[in-house]
């Protein structure tokens, strides 16, 4: 077993040695486009093994192909919502390897002048990374291992699906802030409606490339790639797992050796893929079938003029109507939440009230559920119906949730599916008093103790009642009658 590999098997350990992290990510996002960047193939997830290809996405000789405008068009949106500069002419490279799901020996890319370069993205925390270029390139396949280890299958169903390559400046320096600029990331292509962000699927993917060096010093220290991570949750495990791998060899008086690794989320530990002396050659060079790609500035200026409202603007709008931050942060992470949120603000006046049902009941009800925001059937309508109900005192915290599990499956009208499981609260006064003179009269020893001093006594009566109400009067009502009975 050749040392690094022995190596990597030990326990990273915590280290007093003051060493700062930097991280610099390489971000992924296939663009939500009907049709292939070269071919008129459909991109549609889900379909049978090798149904969406033709002469052109399969590699076969003697195919020329033909850019998809719209791929251009979004990409230009992304760029301009990271604030990056529009290359006029960027050019097509070929990037030339031999694996089984890249049927031509080499993907069509973007290399030395790429469509856009110099932006930034502003993290929650306000600080200000650098994205360093976007450019275009064509999927791969996909190639399918049998489970028990027999015959390997390749489906080319997503070659020539078109993608953007995001390449962040090393600006990056905890696991936190990645994740938190993934997030930022993903929340934008989401409402320039570019990519579903979808991590699991592999719609969105992001390669992070981590080192670490004495903190102050200017140089950077030798990095590794982390590949497969496809939930935020497992990229903050692969990068805090590495940073303690590399302090722990670098402060042994050790070397990190550059190299691409692995995540493995089941033994939470981050493994050699491929030393640099593996890596690919590429062997770049322009793309001889494709015309250098020439976009017009009046229609980089009518993109632009067309983008939609992005989540920093509307968090800033949502602040501005008394959302606080923190819900609000969680509002525009989630654009089909925010969408949702918007939708319902006409339905109901306070805006901040909201937004905490928003962040905490109604996330909370979709997890139990296991619907997503796009299958959930409750409508703006019924959740502002809902809140009135709950501000009027109609219905309890617990019948409110109750009432919204059953709107999320169903979008049945909370009014009807409270009168049918019999949760609105008694805020009559009439059966609440009936219930509290039973109560009294039934407890004269507590009557008279409260009436002695006792005043604690006040949450046993509240209870009391409550039971006699089967679990269906109203606190406030309660109480104020308890007073005035007792006072
Ligand atoms: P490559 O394309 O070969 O992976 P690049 O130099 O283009 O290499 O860098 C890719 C990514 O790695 C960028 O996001 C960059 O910020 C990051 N990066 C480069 N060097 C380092 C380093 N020493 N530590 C952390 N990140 C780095
Ligand atoms: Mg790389
Ligand atoms: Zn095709």
């Amino acid at each position: 077993m050749p040392a690094s590999l022995a190596e990597d098997r030990r326990p990273p350990r915590e280290s007093a040695e003051p060493f700062e992290p930097v991280l610099g990510l390489e971000v992924h996002a296939q663009l939500l486009t009907e049709s292939k960047i070269f071919c008129g193939c459909s991109t549609r997830f889900g379909a049978l093994p090798n149904h969406h290809t033709c002469p052109v996405c399969l590699g076969l000789p003697g195919v020329l192909p033909v850019l998809n405008r719209r791929v251009v068009e979004f990409a230009i949106r992304a760029g301009l919502a990271l604030g990056c500069e529009i290359r006029e002419t960027s050019v097509w490279s070929r990037k030339n390897y031999f694996y089984p799901d890249l049927p031509k020996g080499y993907q069509i890319s973007q290399y030395d002048l790429p469509l856009c370069e110099r932006g930034r993205l502003t993290l929650p925390s306000g600080k200000t990374v650098r994205v360093r270029r976007i450019h275009l390139e064509e999927d791969a396949g996909k190639n399918v291992h049998a489970a028990d280890g027999g015959d390997s299958l390749v489906d080319f169903n997503r070659a020539g699906v078109p993608l953007i390559e995001i390449v962040s400046e090393p600006d990056l320096c905890s696991a936190q802030e990645a994740s938190d600029y993934l997030k930022t990331l993903r929340a934008i292509v989401m409402y320039l409606g570019i990519n579903d962000g979808n991590l699991e699927e592999g719609s969105l993917r992001c390669d992070a490339n981590v080192s670490v060096r004495r903190a102050g010093a200017t140089e950077l220290g030798v990095r590794t790639e982390l590949k497969n991570m496809n939930s935020f949750r497992f990229l903050r495990q692969a990068i805090d797992y590495e940073i303690r791998r590399q302090v722990a060899l670098l402060s042994s008086g050790r070397r990190v050796v550059q190299e691409t690794r692995t995540f493995d989320p089941v033994q939470g530990e981050t493994r050699p893929m491929r030393s640099k002396e593996e890596a690919h050659d590429y062997r770049y060079f322009p793309e001889p079938d494709l015309p250098p790609l020439v976009v017009a500035r009046a229609w980089v200026d009518r993109i632009a003029g067309e983008l939609p409202e992005l989540p920093a603007a509307r968090l800033d709008r949502y602040v501005g109507l008394g959302v606080g931050r923190a819900e609000a942060q969680i509002l525009v992470d989630e654009r089909a939440l925010a969408d949702l949120f918007d939708r319902t603000l006409g339905r109901y006046a306070d805006a901040g009230r909201l937004a905490k049902r928003f962040a905490n009941e109604l996330q909370a009800t979709l997890r139990e559920a296991g619907l997503g925001l796009a299958e959930q059937k409750a409508t703006p309508e019924g959740i502002g119906r809902l809140l009135a109900l709950v501000d009027a005192g109609e219905l309890s915290g617990a019948a409110m949730k109750e009432v919204l599990a059953e709107m999320v499956r169903t979008g049945e009208d909370p009014d009807a599916i409270a009168a049918r499981k019999g949760l609105r609260q008694l805020s009559d006064e009439g059966p609440t008093e009936a219930a509290v003179d039973a109560v009294l009269a039934r407890c004269p020893e507590e009557v008279a103790r409260y009436r002695a001093g006792k005043k604690q006594l006040v949450g046993f009566f509240v209870g009391q009642v409550m039971k006699e109400l089967e679990g269906r009067g109203n606190p406030g009502v309660i109480g104020k009658l308890l007073a005035k009975k007792l006072g």
